[in-house]
C-alpha cells in the first residue's frame, strides 16, 4: 500500500484521471466516513480512500472480480489515520480479449485495527468525584451485553446526570440530537453517545446520552475526569442509565469490546459486577494540584 502525503494529490487524480467517487458508510453509520475514488493508469485501476473523519478509521473492501486479479488478498481490511489520504490497491483484467469488470461491498468505522490494548490501564468512573451509581448490568448482562458488546457496563442514574471522561483521548463522535428510546431494539440506532479514541488506539463509547446534553465537540482532546455531557435513556435502554464499553475494532464491520477495570473510592482497582454500588474516586487532577500547592507554599507557620 503506498501512503500518500497529501490527500490534494490524490484529489488531483480524481480530477484528472476523471475516476468515480463512492460514498461509503459504516455499519449503523449514516456519516459519510470514506471518500472512495479510483483511476486507471494504463490498464490498471488504482483506489483510493480519503479519511473524513479526525478519528482513525478501519475499512473494508470485498471484492467481486470477473477476469481480474487483484494487487492483495480480499476482503482487504486496511486502518486509516485522521483526514489520512492513501492508495489501497489496485485491480487489473487477466485477460484483454474477454470481458472483465468488478463490484465491491465497503463498511467503514470509527477506530483502529492496529490498536494494542493497554490491558494495565485501571479506568476512572464516568460520573462525579464522591458519587454513587448502581451497575444495573455488568459484563455478559442477558438483557444487551452481549455479541460486540459483552464486556459493556451499565449505571443507573436519572437523566441529566453529568458524565464525566473515563480516561483520556480524542473526541472522535459526538451526537446528541435524538430524544427517541425504548426497551426494543429498534432504537438501537438513536442513542446519543460521544466516542472518545484513548492513546492505545481504543475507543471508549459512552452511550444513550440526553438530548443536546454533550459538552464536547468532535476534535477535542479531554482529559481523565473531564465533564463531557449529561446522561439519559435514548436509543435502546430499558430506563435512564449510562452504557460504557472500551472497544477495538476487528475489521469495517466488526468490533469487539474489551473487559477493563476500574478505581473507584474504595478499591484502587477492580471489576464492576452488576448489582453493586460504586463511589467514584476523589479528582486525581484536583489531588495533583493540592500536592504541588503543598510543595511550593512550604511548612505551615504556627
Ligand atoms: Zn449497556
Amino acid at each position: 500500500m503506498i501512503r500518500l502525503n497529501n490527500w490534494r494529490w490524490c484529489l488531483l487524480l480524481l480530477l484528472l484521471c476523471g475516476g468515480s467517487s463512492h460514498a461509503a458508510q459504516g455499519q449503523n453509520e449514516p456519516e459519510k466516513m470514506l471518500n472512495v475514488f479510483t483511476c486507471y493508469k494504463g490498464e490498471q485501476l488504482h483506489f483510493y480512500a480519503q479519511n473524513l473523519q479526525v478519528a482513525a478509521v478501519t475499512t473494508t473492501f470485498d471484492m467481486q472480480l470477473t477476469n481480474m486479479t487483484g494487487s492483495t488478498h480480499f476482503p482487504f481490511t486496511t486502518t486509516l489515520a485522521g483526514t489520512q489520504t492513501v492508495e489501497l490497491f489496485t485491480l487489473a483484467p487477466l485477460n484483454h480479449e474477454l470481458e472483465y469488470n468488478y463490484s465491491y461491498i465497503n463498511s467503514t468505522t470509527i477506530g483502529s485495527a492496529d490498536a494494542v490494548p493497554d490491558d494495565t490501564w485501571v479506568y476512572a468512573l464516568p460520573y462525579a468525584p464522591g458519587s454513587s451509581f448502581l451497575v444495573s448490568q455488568g459484563y455478559h448482562g442477558t438483557f444487551s451485553h452481549t455479541g460486540p458488546d459483552e464486556y459493556a457496563i451499565d449505571w443507573k442514574m436519572p437523566v441529566g446526570t453529568p458524565v464525566y471522561a473515563a480516561r483520556e483521548g480524542l473526541v472522535v463522535e459526538s451526537k446528541d440530537d435524538s430524544n427517541r428510546g425504548g426497551p426494543w431494539p429498534i432504537y438501537q440506532n438513536c442513542a446519543n453517545r460521544i466516542l472518545i479514541q484513548h492513546p492505545d488506539g481504543t475507543v471508549g463509547i459512552y452511550g444513550h446520552l440526553k438530548q443536546g446534553g454533550n459538552k464536547v465537540k468532535v476534535g477535542e482532546r479531554v482529559s481523565t475526569g473531564d465533564l463531557i455531557g449529561l446522561s439519559g435513556k435514548t436509543g435502546y435502554a430499558n430506563g435512564p442509565h449510562l452504557h460504557f464499553a472500551v472497544f477495538k475494532v476487528r475489521n469495517g464491520a466488526e468490533r469487539v469490546s474489551l473487559p477493563v477495570k476500574f478505581r473507584t473510592a474504595d478499591n484502587p482497582e477492580l471489576t464492576l459486577v452488576s448489582g453493586q454500588t460504586y463511589k467514584a474516586a476523589p479528582d486525581d487532577r484536583q489531588q495533583r494540584q493540592n500536592t504541588v500547592f503543598l510543595a511550593t507554599a512550604g511548612p505551615m507557620k504556627p
